[in-house]
């Protein structure tokens, strides 16, 4: 059985945070569990790119904060670290993304360190899925005595969801991201990397800024969402269980965390999972909205769920009005389907990863249906919220 503590908490104040967090500690055993005085401790945070804290794309810097205090409170040095996607002119924005999101600012002030994983060179590890393949993950995973995996409640435009499991997408440095999108172009490839980083590096303890979540079209181009949560687990994949039912989802209709269940990261079975803290039954989200085109009524059959995506299968393309011509959707192509003058994708190309809409900062990838008759719902529906 795996334990999840889910803890009702209305705002990032740092006292109702750090009250929560550490009586949600406490029903996990206690600090002295997982970390004593002098270990090194890196918090992985989620910072896919260089937004601000409140727009829900990335760990709040708040959340972060009151870690910080508490493990440093516990005698221990704490590191922050993760690598951004996407890329522009030709580097992957980490420096950028830690001085736009006030991570560099806080660290300075709490006497956190800043590790950024582009620059902290790798280790070298076996790719389980891939036998005689290497991954490269960013070595302070390994220099830390405990890691800390700090992800963020949102949803995902590819992958429905995203959360404790795919937050470690991020110890992948730099522009190596783009070489598994390209080579594993669609969600069951992909989900088997994720998995991939989970048996290469090591997480000891799960703990998700659900306070203000991300809806719509996350991961970065959804709205802000108040859900007042708090996740904590050991189990990755037992805490993602239960933070994707509260979005009215099931484990087998996220790729990813399907995956992590079949490779043994985790439990994503809720009637093995054992919930505590504020909640004892898990509760629903009501009005959140999840990306376009995995919104269905229908949630039990998955056949007709599939059928039902299939048929509002949605690709990306450039609002030119939005466009700020930055080029990190061209820089970020996997397969180099984005023209760099005038923006339009290359169909022939595209692999539908969907890094452009991920990555662009200013909402500009939009996602449209390629069926017509969808593409008409759509409208209507667009039209009508
Ligand atoms: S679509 Fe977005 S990422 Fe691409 S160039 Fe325009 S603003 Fe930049
Ligand atoms: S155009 Fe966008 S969705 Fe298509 S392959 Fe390039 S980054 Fe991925």
């Amino acid at each position: 059985m795996s334990k999840v503590i889910l803890q009702e908490c209305k705002s990032y104040g740092l006292s109702e945070v750090t009250n929560k967090i550490n009586s949600g500690i406490e029903k996990l055993g206690g600090w002295n569990q997982f970390v004593k005085p002098g270990d090194i401790v890196l918090l992985k945070i989620n910072l896919i790119g260089p937004k601000s804290s409140d727009s829900a794309s990335i760990t709040h810097c708040e959340f972060t904060r009151e870690l910080v205090r508490i493990l440093k409170g516990q005698g221990c040095t704490v590191w922050i670290g993760d690598s951004s996607g996407g890329a522009i002119a030709g580097m992957a924005p980490t420096t950028q993304s830690f001085k736009v999101s006030g991570y560099e600012k806080m660290a300075e002030e709490e006497g956190a360190e800043i590790k950024n994983f582009d620059r902290e060179g790798v280790v070298e590890a076996s790719c389980e899925s891939r036998p005689g393949e290497k991954m490269f993950i960013a070595k302070p995973i390994f220099d830390a005595d405990v890691v800390i995996n700090l992800p963020k409640l949102k949803t995902h435009s590819a992958a429905i969801y995203t959360g404790a499991v795919k937050n470690v997408f991020g110890c992948i440095p730099g522009l190596r991201k783009a070489f598994y999108h390209k080579t594993a172009p669609d969600q069951a490839a992909f989900s088997q990397i994720i998995s991939d980083i989970h048996r290469a590096g090591r997480f000891h303890l799960h703990i998700m800024d659900g306070i203000t979540a991300m809806q719509g079209e996350g991961p970065t181009a959804g709205e802000p969402y108040n859900a007042n949560k708090i996740l904590i687990s050991k189990d990755p994949v037992a805490l993602d269980a239960v933070g994707a039912k509260m979005l009215n989802m099931s484990v087998d209709r996220v790729p990813i965390l399907l995956t992590a269940q079949r490779r043994g990261i985790g439990e994503g079975n809720l009637d093995r999972i054992v919930l505590d803290g504020d909640y004892n039954t898990i509760p629903r989200l009501e009005g959140f909205k999840l990306p376009k085109k995995f919104r269905s009524n229908i949630s039990k059959n998955s056949k007709a769920v599939t059928k039902v995506v299939d048929f509002f299968k949605a690709r990306p393309t450039v609002n030119t009005k939005k466009c700020r011509k930055c080029n990190m959707c061209v820089e970020s192509c996997p397969v180099q389907a984005i023209n760099r003058e005038t923006k339009k994708i290359n169909y022939e190309l595209c692999i539908e990863c969907m890094c452009c809409h991920e990555l662009c900062m200013f909402k500009a990838v939009e996602l449209k249906s390629n069926n017509i008759v969808a593409g008409v719902i759509t409208g209507l529906y667009n039209r009508k919220k």
